[in-house]
């Protein structure tokens, strides 16, 4: 049997393709060498936002005095938290795979490699069968980058965030190596649920990436709190749970490595002429590859590692490969993210730093999260932050940058401007409902 798509990989992008494809009628097959639902179910995004919820309840016990609020005996079961988080993924990965269930797709639990590619059919190995399709999509993934530190290399003390998330007991202290956003969220599971904790980052900033002055509320709170980041700190060397960097000895039980992640290109040595970029799959706007009928979508394309990314992509992979009308595409101007930090960061679209890069002249808009009433009643001792950037010809929406909780549950609407290019007068005739921290994206006008 011929396939109209083989799809390498069950994570947000694989089983997003596999059921649009499934239901759109083509016969699908979809290899998994692990569970469905890939990093983001199994060891990333869900996992860690379940302890990370089960750290916060307590944290939120431990200081809710400031609500007037006095818990007498306050404990946590890092074991009973650890088994609700493999409950939450186990329900999840049973629906995902209900869903392909139901849509007649094919899923193969095996390592797949890709054997051939001539005349528009992929020949496929999985489990000592063969599988051929018309179409393929590459959907690997990435991996933890190891960075080529001395002393990294099969060091006990050394985790990643899976070899973290998987610990049936808490480290007694942890460093982490990487500021980023893995680093920062198992900063504030650790601190949260009273870890000595500490932070070695190599920029000038933790979150490199994000609004600096987003970012520097985030990291005055961290210090304040107790928890120790070193920045522009390059790690030098590791020796068990001792960690050199800056000439200055560190040490702790763990040491958690979270500097990036790198696409997964195992199992592809035959596509011998597929072009990469970056140690990534270069694709086109449709998530083609340069291979005729061979797609890639997700962190294999090292274009945004984010679930929700992965996702549109296989979407608009799908609608080209069905050639659907209009085809679509994706704004990747317009794509949230959030780091679940406490206070949560949100942000879409454009900084007022990249705005100056690409030499857009901007308006900053700009005002503390309290202009909310909502945010007051629920957020005592906090100020939050958040931004807006306008092009200053136009007016339309171009970035938002939050600080403060829960702004993750209302950047969409920011999402909602940037992606339709909505204007400052057309944002202020929209309602937001009161009292709710969302508000602010409306006073901020
Ligand atoms: P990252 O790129 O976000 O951060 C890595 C950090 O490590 C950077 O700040 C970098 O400057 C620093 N670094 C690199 N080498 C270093 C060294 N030798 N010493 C000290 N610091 C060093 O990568 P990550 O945090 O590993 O996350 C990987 C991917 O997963 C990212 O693309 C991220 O967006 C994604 N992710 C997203 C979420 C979310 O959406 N909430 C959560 C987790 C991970």
């Amino acid at each position: 049997m011929q396939y109209f798509l083989a799809i390498i990989g069950g994570g947000p992008a694989g089983y997003t393709a596999a059921e649009k494809a499934s239901k759109a009628g083509k016969d699908v097959v979809l290899f998994e060498q692990n569970a469905l639902g890939g990093t983001c179910l199994n060891v990333g995004c869900i996992p860690t936002k379940s302890l990370l919820y089960g750290a916060k309840q307590y944290f939120n016990a431990t200081h809710a005095q400031k609500y007037g609020v006095t818990a007498a005996q306050v404990a946590f079961d890092f074991g009973a938290m650890q088994k609700r988080k493999t409950i939450v993924v186990r329900k999840l990965v049973a629906g995902i795979k209900q869903r392909l269930n139901n849509e007649h797709c094919t899923v193969v639990n095996g390592k797949a490699v890709v054997i051939s590619r001539q005349d528009s059919v992929v020949s496929i190995e999985c489990n000592g069968e063969t599988y051929e399709a018309e179409n393929l999509m590459i959907c690997t993934g990435s991996t933890n980058f190891v960075p080529p530190i001395p002393g990294i290399k099969d060091n006990p003390a050394v985790w990643d965030s899976t070899d973290a998330l998987a610990a049936a007991e808490l480290p007694k202290s942890i460093i982490i190596v990487g500021g980023g956003v893995i680093g920062m969220e198992f900063a504030t599971l650790y601190h949260e649920l009273g870890v000595p904790v500490t932070v070695i980052e190599a920029m000038p900033t933790i979150l490199p990436n994000l609004d600096p002055e987003v970012v520097q509320i985030l990291l005055d709170k961290y210090r304040k709190a107790g928890i120790n980041i070193l920045t522009n700190t390059k790690v030098e060397s590791l020796d068990g749970g001792k960690v050199t960097a800056n000439g200055e000895v560190y040490e702790a039980e763990r040491v958690l490595v979270s500097v990036g992640r790198r696409a997964n290109l195992q199992g592809l040595e035959a596509l011998n002429e597929l072009e990469l970029e970056r140690g990534a799959i270069k694709i086109d706007e449709f998530c083609k590859t340069n291979l005729p009928n061979v797609y890639a979508c997700g962190d294999v394309t090292g274009k945004i590692m984010l679930a929700h990314v992965a996702s549109r992509q296989a979407e608009v992979a799908v609608g080209r490969m069905l050639k659907e009308i209009p085809l679509q595409r994706i704004a990747y101007n317009a794509i949230p993210s959030v780091v679940y930090t406490n206070p949560e960061i949100a942000s879409v679209g454009i900084t007022e730093a990249q705005a100056e890069s690409m030499s857009i002249p901007v308006e900053v808009k700009k005002l503390p999260m309290t202009f909310s009433g909502r945010f007051m009643a629920e957020n005592e001792g906090e100020t939050g932050l958040c931004k807006m950037i306008v092009d200053a010809k136009n007016h339309s929406v171009l970035g938002v940058h939050c600080i403060g909780n829960p702004c993750s549950e209302f950047i969409s609407a920011a999402s909602f401007a940037v992606r339709n290019g909505y204007t400052v007068p057309e944002m202020q005739q929209v309602v937001f409902p009161h009292p709710t921290v969302s508000e602010i994206l409306h006073e901020i006008l």
